[in-house]
């Protein structure tokens, strides 16, 4: 049995990145090891963040762990989003607030192309690992679905007529970022055990 930290305070993420583990794999919540505080993301990339979230585990519990850091990038608006996603529209980090500033942003542009990006840092017997996974798609005119967290009501994947919030959670995870990303992490484990 491998017990990991997945670094994370969003029980959304927790419970979508359980599901695709194999039984051998158990996640410990940053409430199980007692870590209740903040966890510095100060970096200006994704990468960054995910491995300063992976490192400050690591030097502060001394537990292998991983981390993962997500950013909606927008074409015409030049990436953006990106490393700011969670606190687009202000450091209240209010999905509903976010959506509606890129809706507005996007009002008047001719392309609505978006792709989510995660990166997960992974602390492994000492060594320091990086997973990414993409997920193309682009930014409805219209808020639908009720399902997942963030931006998923206004974001719709390529090949699908429907939003991430209005997808079931394994058909997310099946071709989403995050679930990329994590079918990475998985292999690895499965490889290097
Ligand atoms: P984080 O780095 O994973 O915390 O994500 C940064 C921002 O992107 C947050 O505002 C999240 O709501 C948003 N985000 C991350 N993952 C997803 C997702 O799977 N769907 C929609 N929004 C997401």
């Amino acid at each position: 049995m491998i017990e990991i930290v997945f670094a994370t305070n969003n029980p959304n993420k927790l419970e979508e990145v359980q599901a695709q583990l194999p039984k051998g794999i158990k996640l410990i919540s940053l409430g199980e090891i007692g870590c209740t505080e903040d966890i510095p993301e100060t970096q200006n990339t994704i990468e960054g963040n995910a491995i300063q979230k992976a490192n400050y585990i690591k030097s502060k519990y001394n537990l292998d762990c991983f981390a993962d850091d997500t950013g909606l990038e927008i074409k015409a608006l030049d990436g953006a989003p990106g490393v700011h996603s969670a606190r687009y529209a202000g450091p209240q980090k209010s999905s509903k607030d976010n959506m509606n500033k890129l809706l507005y942003a996007l009002k008047n542009k001719t392309s609505r192309q978006a792709q989510f990006k995660t990166v997960i840092a992974l602390n492994y017997n000492s060594k320091l690992l990086l997973f990414k996974g993409i997920c193309k798609g682009e930014i409805t005119k219209e808020k639908a679905g009720t399902g997942g967290f963030g931006y998923d009501p206004i974001f719709k994947p390529l090949g699908k007529q429907k939003t991430f919030a209005e997808l079931s959670m394994s058909e997310k995870n099946k071709i989403g970022h995050r679930g990329r990303a994590v079918a990475q992490l998985i292999q690895f484990f499965k490889d290097n055990h």
